[in-house]
């Protein structure tokens, strides 16, 4: 209950949420079913990757010795193909054809690649000498060796990743179970996507949005559920997910004759830890508890309940996850246009980033919290500071690229 009158910042706010929400448990997939999961295990590699000295070209296999100079003809005494094991140990004075990936056989340390080999018949003649030997063998272990940590807890799955725990074995691997993140839209005036809204009606948007929102951020999502402003079905369909790892509600936690989240949520337990944060969009957003489940309350407007995901519930979904990373880093750009912008409150202005000599940002049109077309063109949201006062084009500000 520590905030709930006064306003706090923005990095208060942050703070908080961070610091409440809890960690989930893993749980063990397929390594097809891995991609975007988040990684729960230490992987020490117990094998050499790669597990064998092989040739990095197509070519011939000698013993550089023998190939001190060009012109040097050898016979070719045998072929091994990527996959064949080296049984045999190269002879002195004579070579081998190998491939890339191929074993490279005993005795022999160097390759000289087929564009430098004229062959005759069984025999070859080199156009050089074999100089750096071993330039062309991938030497066992160069990539990974045994005892390598090559990954830790906390990161996101990528493809290259997954390339090093198949290499390494991992038919199966240790994830972050996903949250189940409950979403309920409020409002006397919301209908369905598929309906024709009435007088004084408007289509649900936040359900969908905050659904793919959160699907992105790697939760799984219960609902979108929606509800009218009426206290009893209200407080029957949040607490019917009070259970879930996080709660969304959009809308109806301001001001208004029917803004009733607050009050209904506190009726099923909830402990509210702020409201009201010294940001725009998003001065009215609630954040608290009900038991272990961390609640958002995002205020209606739908730019604002994206930006207030964005800010909030995703980097609380990736701390539940146990992300390395909470949220993308920030970046600096300087502005392109003027921005007008009183001190009092953080403003995060949807924006294009581009680049020419450095990396350069605009607003992209209208930022009323309800213009979400603005929000569609934006690659980026541009943070200002609570102090700073009509920032003029060329100011060095911070961004922060939106990954959806
Ligand atoms: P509220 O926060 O409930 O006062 O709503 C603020 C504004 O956002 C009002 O204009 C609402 O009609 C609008 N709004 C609320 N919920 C939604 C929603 N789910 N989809 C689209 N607009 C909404
Ligand atoms: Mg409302």
């Amino acid at each position: 209950m520590r905030h709930m009158q006064a306003f706090i910042s923005y990095f208060e706010a942050r703070s908080i949420v961070l610091e409440h929400v809890p960690t989930l448990g893993f749980e063990k997939v397929p390594l097809d079913a891995a991609l975007g999961r988040t990684l729960a295990q230490t992987i020490e590699s117990g094998e050499l990757i790669p597990p064998f000295d092989n040739s990095a070209m197509d070519g011939f296999v000698v013993r550089s010795s023998d190939v001190t100079e060009p012109g040097v003809e050898l016979p070719i005494v045998g072929t091994i193909a990527a996959g064949d094991g080296a049984e045999t140990p190269l002879p002195p004075g004579t070579c081998m054809r190998i491939m890339t990936g191929a074993p490279i056989p005993d005795g022999a340390d160097a390759v000289i690649p087929v564009e430098q080999a004229d062959v005759d018949g069984t025999r070859v003649r080199f156009r050089i000498a074999a100089q750096n030997p071993g330039k062309l063998i991938r030497r066992a272990g160069e990539n990974v060796k045994i005892g390598d940590r090559v990954l830790g807890p906390g990161l996101r799955i990528t493809p290259p990743i997954i390339g090093i725990l198949a290499s390494l074995g991992y038919a199966s691997v240790d994830v972050a179970r996903r949250p189940v993140v409950g979403v309920v839209a409020t409002g006397n005036e919301l209908v369905d996507v598929s309906e024709t809204p009435g007088a004084g009606q408007i289509r649900d948007a936040n359900g969908p949005v905050l659904a793919a929102q959160i699907a992105t951020a790697g939760g799984v999502v219960d609902g979108p559920h929606r509800v009218g402003d009426h206290r009893e079905r209200l407080r029957r369909t949040l607490e019917s997910r009070a259970s879930a790892d996080v709660l969304v509600v959009s809308g109806g936690v301001s001001m208004g004759e029917y803004d009733f989240v607050r009050e209904e949520l506190e009726e099923i337990g909830f402990e509210p830890f702020f409201w009201k944060v010294r940001q725009k969009p998003g001065k009215p957003i609630l954040f608290g508890m009900i038991d272990r489940t961390p609640v958002f309350g995002l205020p209606g407007n739908p730019v604002s309940a994206s930006v207030c995901f964005e800010q909030y519930v995703r980097p609380a979904m990736a701390s539940m996850l146990g992300r390395s990373e909470v949220s993308p880093p920030r970046e600096k750009a300087v502005l392109d246009e003027d921005v007008s912008k009183r001190a009092g409150l953080h403003h995060f202005v949807r924006g294009r980033l581009r680049y020419d000599d450095v990396l350069r940002v605009a607003p992209t049109g209208p930022q009323g919290s309800h213009i979400s077309h603005s929000l569609v063109l934006a690659d980026c949201l541009i943070h200002l500071p609570e102090d700073m006062a009509d920032p003029r084009r060329g100011t060095e500000v911070a961004v922060e690229r939106l990954r959806w």
